[in-house]
């Protein structure tokens, strides 16, 4: 598939031809394309996002792997990696293959999980041999984390002490978060960091960090909408992760879906979690049209660092590299879900400057700006799939 665009190769932004099938296979300045998208926007390697709950199974009515990773594409993600708390929970090897099965047949991105500490170390071995980015430490996992420590695979902490569990919400500070950084150690990487204390004390340990746009944007816990663990923290703290920009490795989601009877329930009783997976690349872009980001930057948080805290190749344009696109055209709208079950976050109608045109997965048009087309993405962590998809197949 030959497609014509206007891309960023080799730091210089050029026009030119792309044949694209899992990854890219040939780049040269002219063909005759399949597509040209070269008038529609800045062709882009697409997203990645490390942290994401896609539910589906019992809790199919909250999000299914179609609706959340259709949604993941219409915001320009081509990469999701899952967070294990689904029901059942992914915390033994056989749940673990049926999930891989399950976002192998349904997912429209490329795809991984986090699996949860299992119960004893020749688990947690039998689960490093599958194609997982790696384990997702929770506040409740902190005490066994032994489990986990010895694996080459990375560790993705939730970054609360368990303590934060039974505190009252208003009681669950900052404080709590920085002491669970002490409680791992080896390969790890801290997910949605909501203090800049956070991230620069992630990187004096040696772990890398990334925070969410919830988490800078969101004026406090209002609502069950609002609702987050960890919570949205007071405007200074807030106002000092904007610095996260230029110190985090990378952003991500933390896309977790609930059903709107779920979250009109009493304040104490709603479940937490915000449904953004498509707010983050769009938002990113509309920085660097502001001149806030350069355009290395965004590409840094949104694809490159991700590509590399999990150890896959991600983030470049050139031969060899996966064919997951975003293109992204400078137009002023305002955000709201579009293929997620969940219609109603604390962005909505948040004005944007930037614009996911098309998403393209391994190196078929997934989103048109119009529709999401039933793509199937790789795991890149399936060395099968790997050698698969360098032949093109
Ligand atoms: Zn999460």
């Amino acid at each position: 598939m030959w497609y014509r665009a206007k891309f960023l190769y080799k730091g210089e932004i050029t026009e030119g031809c792309i044949n694209a099938f899992g990854t890219i296979v040939e780049i040269r300045k002219e063909c005759r394309p399949d597509l040209d998208l070269s008038n529609e926007g800045l062709l882009l390697p697409a997203s990645i996002d490390m942290h994401v709950h896609l539910r589906d199974w019992e809790q199919a009515y909250k999000e299914t792997v179609v609706t959340g990773t259709s949604e993941a594409v219409f915001g320009g993600v081509g990469t999701v990696i899952e967070m294990p708390n689904t029901v059942p929970p992914v915390r033994d090897y056989d749940t673990a293959v049926s999930r891989l099965t399950h976002l192998d047949r349904y997912a429209r991105t490329d795809f991984s999980l986090f699996a949860g500490v299992p119960k004893d170390r020749n688990e947690a071995e039998r689960m490093a041999s599958l194609p997982i980015a790696g384990f997702k430490v929770f506040p409740e996992d902190l005490e066994s984390f032994h489990v986990v420590a010895s694996s080459e695979k990375l560790k993705v902490l939730h970054p609360e002490v368990a303590l934060a569990n039974s505190s009252f919400r208003n009681m669950r500070a900052y404080w709590m978060e920085l002491a669970s950084l002490y409680l791992v150690h080896g390969r790890v990487h801290v997910t949605h960091s909501t203090s800049l204390d956070t991230i620069r004390l992630a990187k004096s340990l040696g772990f890398t960090a990334d925070f969410t746009m919830h988490h800078l944007l969101v004026e406090g816990e209002r609502d069950c909408l609002s609702k987050v663990n960890p919570p949205i923290r007071d405007a200074v703290q807030r106002r000092k992760l904007l610095l996260a920009f230029y110190e985090a490795e990378l952003v991500a989601s933390d896309h977790a879906p609930h059903a709107k009877e779920e979250k009109a329930m009493p304040y104490e009783l709603c479940p937490p979690g915000i449904a953004g997976v498509s707010f983050t690349t769009p938002f990113v872009f509309s920085l660097v049209f502001k001149d806030v980001l350069s355009l290395d930057r965004a590409l840094d948080l949104l694809v490159r660092n991700p590509a590399k805290v999990l150890g896959v190749t991600y983030g470049e344009i050139e031969e060899g590299y996966p064919s997951n696109f975003v293109v992204i055209a400078r137009e002023s709208w305002r955000y709201s879900t579009r293929f997620s079950k969940v219609t109603q976050t604390p962005f909505d109608l948040y004005p944007l400057e930037a614009r996911v045109k098309y998403t393209i997965v391994r190196g078929k048009v997934v989103y048109d700006g119009e529709d999401v087309y039933p793509v199937k993405g790789l795991n890149p962590f399936a060395r099968a799939v790997r050698v698969k998809s360098l032949t093109g197949a």
